[in-house]
């Protein structure tokens, strides 16, 4: 029996994506082998996480990197790294920002659920923009110009392909003219692998990756790519410090006078990560860095092959296949109609999960009478079983 079988629990099939409510990615043996021998033995979590973030550096571009317990965790660390910068006393009153700069400029049409992460730093948006007329909505740069005050201290950028936003480039001319860094949300922004240095090349001073999505790391790991300052006062903020000044390793950095002293366990600490995630993360974005998009989209087809056949002339079933723009990940699209299949989208949404064994689907769609097959978390046997159950249910609906 299995782990999860001992729980009670059946493992799904997961023909959804890179679904962090499912678990995200599939770790590859390489990595997992890589989590199994960092957890054997000990080292000192700074010196890994300086190791890791020169590799992060190096492969995003950015002067600095840092490896957080996701992406949110990132957007909440840099967030709290652009209010209290190195001031100690700031650090430690984390999340109370009153007295602070604690307001982050954000465009209203890319306010988004995740978001949340960048507010529990304890700072307030200053939406800008407009959602509707004129046009499809959109902000204006003097709109943003406008809101940056002395008690501004990020400009938040989700990469949303929002009609009427403010490119990004523009948004960190408007921000730097001000002294004012640029928060990126770029969670799910891979592939294509060109993103991991895209970014930071238009300007951002902290960019946040998801580890457990296409990079394939551990489901709770993440990338932070920006400025030096920026991500030493993440760390300062992060890493358990439950240090003495005297022996303290970085103690020069008070005996220098570039700390006003040492900072105790800060705003961070409640997003901790482990050895295991630091270099499980580290193994798996050299894999995929060193990757092909042209590859990985080709394999990526090929393993829908199956499952589009197997739909071949099923009454009431249309399907086809979709590339997202700018995203090198296809789709395989299947248009339900209800009445000659017999059921709604949501209904085989449901059909496939109750099923022997669950499959999961995209179900972003359904309302408008569409399901999905994602092939990104998918293995080859997952694929004839998706193929098999799928055909099973869209036949006996009717
Ligand atoms: C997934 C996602 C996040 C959260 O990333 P985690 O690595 O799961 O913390 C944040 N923002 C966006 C846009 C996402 O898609």
């Amino acid at each position: 029996m299995g782990v999860y079988e001992e729980l009670g629990l059946r493992p799904i099939v997961n023909a959804a994506g890179t679904l962090t409510r499912l678990g995200g990615s599939r770790m590859d043996p390489a990595v997992l082998a890589a989590m199994a021998e960092a957890a054997a033995s000990f080292v000192p979590i700074d010196e890994l996480q300086e190791k890791a973030g020169a590799a992060i550096a190096e492969i995003t571009g950015a002067e600095a990197g840092y490896v957080v317990a996701g992406a949110a965790a990132g957007l909440s660390l840099g967030t709290a790294a652009c209010v209290a910068g190195l001031d100690v006393a700031a650090m430690d009153r984390l999340p109370d920002t009153a007295g602070l700069r604690n307001e982050v400029v954000v465009q209203r049409g890319h306010r988004n659920a995740y978001d949340h992460a960048i507010r529990a730093a304890g700072v307030a948006f200053v939406e800008v923009g407009y959602l509707g007329y004129p046009g499809a909505g959109g902000t204006y740069p003097w709109q943003i110009a406008a809101a940056i005050t002395e008690r501004t201290a990020a400009v938040a950028c989700p990469i949303l392909d929002t009609p009427g936003t403010v490119p990004l480039p523009e948004v960190c001319e408007i921000a730097h003219a001000r002294g004012v860094p640029v928060i990126v949300d770029a969670a799910a922004e891979l592939p294509p692998r060109a993103n991991l240095r895209r970014f930071v090349a238009e300007g951002a001073d902290l960019v946040v990756f998801s580890g457990g999505k296409a990079i394939g790391g551990p489901q709770a790991s993440g990338i932070l790519a920006g400025r030096a300052d920026l991500i030493a006062s993440v760390a300062l903020q992060h890493q358990d410090m439950d240090v003495r000044p005297e022996t303290w390793s970085h103690r020069a950095l008070v005996e220098g006078g570039r700390l006003g002293g040492v900072p105790h366990q800060g705003f961070g600490r409640p997003m901790k990560v482990g050895r295991e995630e630091i270099v499980g993360l580290l193994v798996a974005l050299r894999r995929f860095a060193a990757g092909s998009d042209e590859v990985d989209l080709a394999r990526f087809h090929a393993r829908l092959d199956p499952i589009e056949r197997a739909l071949d002339g099923i009454r009431g079933v249309r399907v086809s296949r979709h590339v997202p723009p700018g995203k090198p990940v296809p789709l395989l699209l299947v248009d339900i109609d209800p009445v000659l299949v017999g059921g709604t989208a949501y209904e085989v949404v449901n059909a496939l999960l109750a099923g022997e064994p669950p499959i999961a689907v995209v179900q972003s769609w359904a309302e408008r009478g569409l399901i999905a097959i994602n092939p990104q978390a998918l293995t080859d046997e997952e694929t004839e079983i998706v193929a098999t159950r799928l055909g099973e249910v869209l036949r006996a609906a009717r």
